[in-house]
């Protein structure tokens, strides 16, 4: 949006505004030259922007400098039964607004605590969500007295815990690290009134869940439970069973649907060497592929094709895993957001939730073994209002799992033809060596939760018929990322 239109935005905000409905002040300002039919201003009227929250004017100003003004969907959907106080499972794809979702109807009420202790705590699955949530939470609470604190692992906690010295409102962290400095008694969780769990079935994924349990344990029961989660996973649905009563559900679309706004499409490719040159080509011809966030499954396939497409397009790209530092992960996100780079090369626990505007294409370089993951890393395009482009390279062996995706999307990607002029590299990498000569796969046994192995709990080996376990994902996995893609390997290599 321009800054005309902006400032336009903002003069208007002196006007007072019950003159004029809301979205004709906030978008049609001035009004067009031309004669304005009856039907135009109905249609105008109609449409729901943010002030219909009825959030104080300091939080709609604050939107507006953010140049939002109408809510998305699940923003609209979930607004008023946040409000209403009862315990809330939303079921929203990454990307569609969540975080306001959220964030909007606590702060609509917002009663500042002077005890000092937070009264809502938003937990979080990954160090970059925390950032980009306590960003956002800043903002939005600039003009109100509202104290955010953002806490992560990895950091010294001994210097976190200085922080509190002044107190705090909102608490934004991950399960790890909220965790200890409760139990070192750095924070007391006790007079947390609403409790937010964002991305509930990646933290499940993650292996949070012994960390949260602890974590309910040191709060009081009555509370407003408010969770989200872009799937609704066996694990999920199990933790909703045992730990949440009657929430009320809020569902944009049935679990594993995509984002209609996403073109995908795949093509199959003879082997990660031949990939390479695949992307190179794609690079080369197709100057549309300015913003692209490419996907590994693992750290080393990232790094490897990091040297490679460095050597052919010299500091145009970098990449992020879990053993780059905090500070270089952030400078590259900074980096790919502000566009010094045309790509990041990643793995899916580093891009979980990330929120980079604008990206062009994701480039799923290796099929993901979990069919979810596919979602979330498709949903890093194509984000609120955007269209956006996914591309899938899938090899021989990739076939299984892309077929897995299909039908938890119910959804067929496009095939598009190899092009004829990108060369086939026969030469095999180390793992694609390793995957012939295993001719005996030891076998795993799998936990079902983090910790050690125990029979289900009784309530929970029953079949439930409603709620959110009509819109489980076809698979099960195991409950942590080790334990599915262990069982995933096992179950392609019988
Ligand atoms: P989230 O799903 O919360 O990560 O949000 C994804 C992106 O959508 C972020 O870049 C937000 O700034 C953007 N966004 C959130 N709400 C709106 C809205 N009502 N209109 C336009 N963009 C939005």
């Amino acid at each position: 949006m321009n800054n005309v239109f902006k400032k336009k935005s903002r003069d208007l905000k002196s006007l007072p505004r019950t003159s004029l409905p809301h979205t004709f002040i906030q978008h049609q300002f001035p009004p067009p030259a031309n004669f304005v039919s009856l039907q135009h201003i109905q249609n105008m009227t109609e449409k729901f922007t943010f002030a219909d929250f009825e959030i104080p004017e300091k939080i709609l100003d604050v939107l507006a400098d953010l140049e939002l003004f109408e809510p998305t969907p699940i923003q609209e959907k979930s607004f008023k039964p946040i409000l209403s106080g009862r315990d809330i499972m939303g079921i929203a794809q990454t990307g569609t607004g969540k975080t306001l979702a959220y964030l909007l109807p606590i702060l609509k009420n917002w009663k500042y605590n002077k005890n000092g202790n937070p009264t809502v705590l938003v937990l979080v699955p990954t160090r970059e969500l925390v950032v980009q949530v306590a960003e956002i939470l800043e903002k939005l609470t600039s003009t109100i007295s509202a104290r955010v604190i953002g806490v992560y692992g990895g950091k010294n906690i001994n210097t976190q815990k200085l922080l509190f010295n002044s107190g705090c409102d909102i608490l934004v962290g991950t399960p790890g690290r909220v965790m200890d400095l409760s139990i070192d008694n750095a924070i007391s969780l006790k007079e947390i009134q609403k409790l937010i769990i964002d991305e509930f079935d990646e933290m499940l994924n993650l292996g949070f869940r012994p960390q949260l349990t602890h974590i309910f344990e040191m709060m009081k029961s009555k509370r407003q439970n408010i969770l989200f989660s872009a799937t609704m996973t066996e694990a999920v649905d199990e933790m909703l069973d045992e730990y949440f009563a009657n929430p009320i559900e809020i569902s944009l679309a049935k679990s594993g649907t995509p984002l209609e706004k996403i073109e995908q499409s795949a093509y199959k490719v003879e082997n990660f060497n031949t990939k390479i040159n695949l992307l190179e080509h794609l690079l080369k011809t197709d100057e549309d592929l300015s913003k692209v966030l490419i996907f590994c499954n693992n750290k080393r396939h990232a790094d490897l094709l990091f040297t490679k497409i460095s050597e052919i397009f010299p500091e145009e790209f970098d990449v992020i895993h879990s053993n780059k530092s905090q500070n270089y992960r952030l400078k590259a996100m900074k980096s790919f957001q502000d566009e010094e780079l045309r790509g990041l090369i990643t793995t899916d626990v580093m891009a979980r939730g990330l929120d980079i505007s604008d990206i062009t294409h994701v480039i799923n370089f290796e099929v993901p073994e979990i069919p979810e993951q596919y979602i979330h890393r498709i949903g890093r395009t194509g984000r609120a209002d955007k269209d956006g482009k996914a591309i899938t390279f899938v090899t021989k062996k990739e076939e299984v799992p892309l077929l897995e995706i299909e039908v938890l999307m119910d959804k067929e990607l496009k095939i598009i033809d190899f092009p004829e002029s990108v060369k086939i590299n026969p030469t095999k990498i180390a793992s694609e060596k390793e995957e012939i000569v295993m001719k005996n796969p030891v076998k795993v046994k799998l936990n079902e939760g983090g910790g050690a192995f125990h029979e289900k709990k009784d309530k929970n080996k029953k079949e439930n018929w409603g709620g959110p376990s009509k819109r489980k994902a076809p698979k099960k996995y195991g409950a942590n990322r080790a334990q599915q893609k262990a069982k995933s390997r096992s179950k392609r290599k019988k």
